[in-house]
């Protein structure tokens, strides 16, 4: 693959990080706006797509790696920030984006979650969050409100408290914490940008509608507002900002510098000893 940053005068636009397979996403899903984000953020930054990897769990957001033309990982669920973690300790010349949904990510990937935050190596996550497992059909996940009602699983709700997951980055030690609505790509372009960026761990919570099985949410583009303060750098300050919030406003809540955790990349052996380490 070439890096047209360096041979071609064509200017690189964020149809150059899209591949040529077609999403099976349903109409209106807000994950159509993270995969055109992310090609605007990368065209922004004129990152040639041989330096980024986006690595993901399961679900329908997940997804997204195969829709880029970036070297992609579509791991196991839950299971994206251990294998960034891994490619960015490896490589860290790589600029390594880290994709998923709610319940990938909040949910079995929960633990990973808290630890990638605390660890502050330089990956920028995005959660897709819309409140709900849609690959399989509609159950609650850990960001769902406790009385939203559906199906047999929970006809009366979960009764258990969502998530906010950006007060858990917060808790949990990321260095940049922002939420952004896919109903404004642009704005959400933006934000990635910063995120990248920024060198540390980066979470975007992206509030990304799923009007299959939530066609309520498609009423959020009415309740988004930009957080009224700037982006601060002080922990306590962004507490009581995500404590006194609904979860709608959006914008970079959190942004502080601290010290990168980049492991020495380990010394690389032939693949053939590698590979006799996994013969059964
Ligand atoms: Fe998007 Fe929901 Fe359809 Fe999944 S089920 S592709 S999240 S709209």
């Amino acid at each position: 693959m070439d890096s047209r940053r360096q041979s071609s005068a064509k200017p690189i636009t964020h149809k150059d990080y899209k591949s040529d397979i077609k999403p099976v996403w349903c109409p209106g899903c807000g994950d159509f706006a993270v995969l055109n984000a992310i090609g605007k953020a990368l065209a922004f930054l004129e990152l040639p797509r041989e330096e980024v990897a986006l690595v993901t769990g399961i679900g329908c957001s997940s997804r997204i790696a195969a829709y880029t033309s970036l070297y992609g990982f579509h791991g196991l669920h839950g299971r994206a920030l251990p294998l960034a973690a891994g490619l960015k300790a490896a490589r860290s010349d790589l600029t390594v984006l880290v994709a998923g949904g709610d319940g990938d990510g909040l949910s079995i990937g929960g633990n990973h979650f808290i630890h990638a935050c605390r660890r502050n190596m330089d990956l920028t996550y995005i959660i897709m969050d819309n409140e709900v497992y849609g690959m399989t059909k509609g159950q609650a996940s850990p960001t769902t409100a406790a009385d939203w009602a559906q199906g047999k699983l929970t006809p009366r709700g979960t009764g258990i408290r969502p998530f906010q997951p950006a007060g858990l980055a917060l808790t949990a030690g990321a260095t940049f914490i922002a939420r952004a609505f896919t109903g404004d790509p642009n704005e959400l372009a933006r934000i990635l940008v910063e995120a990248i960026r920024h060198p540390g761990f980066a979470f975007i919570q992206a509030l990304s509608p799923c009007p299959t099985f939530r066609p309520e949410q498609m009423g959020w583009k009415r309740q988004v507002r930009a957080f009224a303060d700037e982006t601060t750098a002080d922990p306590l300050e962004a507490a009581r900002r995500i404590q006194s919030d609904d979860g709608m406003s959006l914008g970079i809540i959190y942004r502080r510098e601290l010290p990168v955790f980049q492991p020495g990349a380990p010394a690389r052996e032939p693949a053939a000893a590698i590979e006799s380490e996994f013969r059964l």
